[in-house]
């Protein structure tokens, strides 16, 4: 099983991916994660997709092919096997989408679910702009709806690095809806004339569209 998480930023797919991923012995594939990563690690790669990502631009695709196609090597040699792969904002483009399908059809595989996750504009705004991502292990909390145990120290590794991520800002946040309106959002079509496109609502809590992602992918 191969599926997408298509959605906005604040929609919840990282929430969402972390629980239901595990669940379903499906490999995370976060193209947003790889990215921050290899900033950390101060590589050549991270040293450019930071400046993209600092103002809430695309990261030129063939950065980011490049860490995704290395992420599902290291998933289809991992032991023991998994069942899958779970993609979280990646693909992001029709160029990326593409790229996938190839890679996937190289290996005998293919996009079997997509889930599109929604939720209000306003609701979304006021998610992303009230996260809080560990700076270690980039666990996500909100400060109203979903803080940690204890103010200020990660419930996860125990970092007290809980920051607000420098794309997080209002200015940066109204350039991702907007290249996600633009480049993203229709990937939808794409997907749904193979009939594999399965719709949910994101501005519910977050046990119940847990179940409904479950049962997308089941
Ligand atoms: P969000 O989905 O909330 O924007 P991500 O963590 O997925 O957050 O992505 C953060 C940033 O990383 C994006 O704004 C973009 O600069 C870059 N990025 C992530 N995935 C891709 C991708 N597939 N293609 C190009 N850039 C990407």
């Amino acid at each position: 099983m191969n599926a997408i998480l298509i959605g906005p930023q604040g929609v919840g797919k990282g929430t969402q991916g972390e629980i239901v991923a595990p669940r379903l012995r499906l490999a995370r594939v976060v193209s947003g994660d790889l990215l921050r990563a290899a900033i950390k690690s101060g590589s050549e790669l991270g040293k450019k997709a930071h400046e993209y990502m600092n103002r809430g631009a695309l990261v030129p695709d063939e950065l980011v092919i490049g860490l995704v196609v290395e992420r599902m090597r290291d998933i289809a040699n991992a032991k023991p096997p998994l069942a899958g792969s779970l993609f979280d904002g990646f693909p992001r483009n029709r160029a990326q989408a593409e790229r996938l399908d190839q890679a996937l059809q190289g290996i005998g595989e293919q996009i079997d679910r997509v889930i599109d996750l929604d939720a209000p504009r306003a609701i979304l705004i006021a998610r992303v702009t009230e996260r809080l991502t560990c700076g270690n292990c980039g666990t996500i909390y909100n400060v109203r709806t979903k803080p940690p145990h204890v103010e200020g120290v990660c419930d996860v590794c125990g970092s007290t690095d809980l920051r607000q991520r420098s794309d997080d800002t209002v200015e940066a946040l109204a350039e991702r809806l907007r290249l996600y309106d633009e480049q993203t959002q229709p990937l939808l079509a794409y997907y749904r004339e193979r009939g594999i496109v399965r719709e949910i609502n994101g501005d519910a809590p977050i046990d119940l569209v847990t179940q409904q992602i479950l049962t997308a992918l089941s």
